[in-house]
């Protein structure tokens, strides 16, 4: 009772303010920026998915989509509150209308394109199966049998149940990245479902002592580019700086530059 109190009391003491501020940027979509007035969009993302975004140990994010949303938004002059929610909880946030927009390596799907409006594709991607570095399990046709690890709402979770029937194993569903490598590494799950940009740097960065043991086609509907989504038919506007600012930063190499820093190979 007494801390209720104490809490109202400083409340009223001046941090009223601030915690007004708080609010107005938990609820609802893009909120007003105290200093200059113009609108501030809320931009959900994941939280672990190097190199596309993930936190510095001082909790700084970073990663190519952070990047391209930073040098977008100063292209555009748009202001932006990032939002590290998780893949899934980001996907809902802004079908939500909770967050304004969505950066986090989101595929670009038909089935998406129902409920999303996309930007132009910005990355290349396709989807991959890893196990243990040197364990039992070296392709599909090892999985007969066994539980494998896949991320809550992705495109590696779909092409995982499109092949559960066939490779006979069953699904187990994480909602990040670093939790279901970790599952795997333990010997837990026999192999996880993961994006292949994303697989390859965490095995390469020596994160992760796993391999990867099969790839989607190419051409099949799990290989597909990322792009930049909003809720259908809301925020137009930053959809379309997006595309602006995107087309921009490509011309001018600053997106070449973004990508090499993370990448070490770009085509
Ligand atoms: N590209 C995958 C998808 O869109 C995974 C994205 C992610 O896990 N951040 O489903």
């Amino acid at each position: 009772m007494s801390m209720m109190l104490d809490r109202r009391q400083a409340l009223s003491l001046g941090f009223g303010g601030i915690a007004t501020l708080m609010l107005a940027a938990c609820g609802g979509g893009s909120s007003e920026s105290a200093a200059s007035g113009a609108t501030v969009y809320k931009i959900a993302t994941d939280t672990t998915f190097a190199p596309f975004e993930y936190a510095e140990a001082d909790g700084t994010y970073v990663g190519i989509d952070i990047e391209l949303l930073a040098s977008i938004a100063a292209d555009q002059g748009f202001e932006y509150e990032l939002q590290p929610l998780g893949f899934d909880a980001a996907l809902q946030a802004v079908q939500a209308s909770q967050a304004d927009g969505v950066i986090a390596g989101m595929s670009i799907t038909e089935e998406r394109k129902k409920i999303f409006d996309f930007s132009q594709p910005y990355y290349d991607s396709t989807v991959c199966a890893a196990a243990k570095a040197g364990g039992d399990i070296k392709s599909l046709d090892d999985l007969k049998g066994k539980t494998v690890a896949v991320k809550t709402g992705t495109m590696s979770e779909s092409w995982a149940n499109s092949l559960a029937e066939q490779y006979g194993f069953t699904t187990v569903a994480f909602d990040t990245s670093d939790v279901m490598y970790q599952d795997v590494a333990a010997g837990n799950t026999a192999c996880c479902f993961e994006d292949t940009p994303v697989m390859s740097y965490a095995i390469s960065t020596g994160n992760v002592a796993l391999e990867l043991i099969a790839e989607a086609e190419a051409d099949s509907e799990f290989a597909t580019p990322y792009g930049f989504a909003v809720n259908k038919g809301e925020n137009a506007e930053l959809l379309k700086m997006f595309d602006a600012g995107l087309a921009n930063i490509k011309s001018n190499g600053t997106y070449d530059q973004i990508v090499s820093k993370y990448v070490k190979s770009v085509e």
